[in-house]
């Protein structure tokens, strides 16, 4: 801490630094029972085509503390990326989302569903990540093609040559790639065609402007992002949809797939499953 000032400047140590560092290991203790206690579980929240059809759900990590109560990913994402232990973790969800898969293959409403799985940066610049990709795929005996992997700009920009080598490693082995809140970041849309993902999704940030169905200034981003896409054939969902008039404003900019509170929270595997049937009947 006294050297994260920088300079020659000395600092005292503060006893508000000695409680957030205790916090912290405090923290990283939990997330290794939880790990241990298995007290993680995975949300499910649909992507849906404009004629409402489900063609996958993306998997967010839920902590279910037993004091606490439950616990969202901003919570301790960060820390456990920061501690390392997000690979531990980015295991578990991976494993997890692959036996989900194995699962809905023999259940008719949801055998053509996609999984989505976001993968933090650390995780995906493991050694052995495309070998665990390989193990996981070959051991539940799953549709490659059914899964994707949600990467964010930051990631990719953190090493561009060596995030292609890796993405076409993994493409190899038949997994989707999405990439995740596009268009908030400071990457240029240039640098998308060099990138081999199947399907972009466009930041909430944009989606949230315009919640009464009115472009903002910012919606020229969106369309820009939607023209790019198109050009290089990749899919396109928006995240964070509440209102029908987004839903419609979309729609209307030629971007027909969907995610957001207005069709389905994210919701634990029974009620994702119950949601679903309600909707056949
Ligand atoms: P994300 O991947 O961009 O996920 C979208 C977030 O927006 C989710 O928050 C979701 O619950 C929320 N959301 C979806 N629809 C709406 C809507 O209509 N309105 C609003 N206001 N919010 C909506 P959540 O589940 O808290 O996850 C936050 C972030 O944590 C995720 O952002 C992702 O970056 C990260 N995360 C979640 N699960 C995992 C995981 O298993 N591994 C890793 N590495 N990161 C994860
Ligand atoms: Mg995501
Ligand atoms: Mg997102
Ligand atoms: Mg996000």
């Amino acid at each position: 801490y006294a050297k994260a000032a920088g300079g020659n400047e000395v600092r005292f140590f503060q006893p508000e630094m000695l409680a957030e560092v205790e916090q912290r290991f405090a923290l990283q203790q939990a997330i290794c029972q939880a790990l241990e206690q298995q007290q993680f579980c995975l949300f499910y929240q649909p992507k849906l085509t404009n004629t409402g059809l489900v063609v996958g759900a993306e998997a967010l990590i839920r902590w279910q503390h037993p004091e606490r109560g439950m616990i969202a990913p901003a919570y301790f994402i960060p820390l456990a990326e920061e501690s390392g232990q997000i690979e531990a973790i980015g295991r578990w969800v991976l494993q997890q989302a692959c036996l989900q898969l194995q699962q809905w293959q023999s259940d008719a409403l949801c055998q053509n569903l996609n999984i989505a799985v976001n993968i933090s940066v650390r995780q995906f610049y493991q050694p052995d990540f495309v070998e665990l990709l390989a193990g996981l795929v070959q051991h539940y005996r799953i549709n490659p093609a059914k899964l994707t992997l949600e990467l964010t700009e930051s990631l990719v920009l953190t090493d561009l040559d060596d995030a292609v080598h890796r993405m076409q490693q993994i493409k190899a082995l038949g997994l989707r790639f999405a990439m995740d809140d596009f268009g908030t970041g400071y990457s240029s849309l240039s640098y998308l065609s060099r990138l081999p993902f199947d399907e972009v999704k466009i930041d909430q940030h944009f989606v949230r402007q315009s919640d009464d169905g009115q472009k903002t200034r910012d919606w020229a981003i969106v369309e820009a992002i939607i023209g790019i896409a198109n050009t290089f054939g990749m899919a396109l969902v928006a995240e964070g949809v509440e209102t029908e008039a987004q839903r419609q404003l979309l729609h209307t900019s030629g971007c027909h797939c969907f995610q957001g509170y207005l069709f389905a929270k994210p919701q634990a595997v029974a009620d994702f499953e119950h949601w679903l049937h309600q909707r056949q009947l």
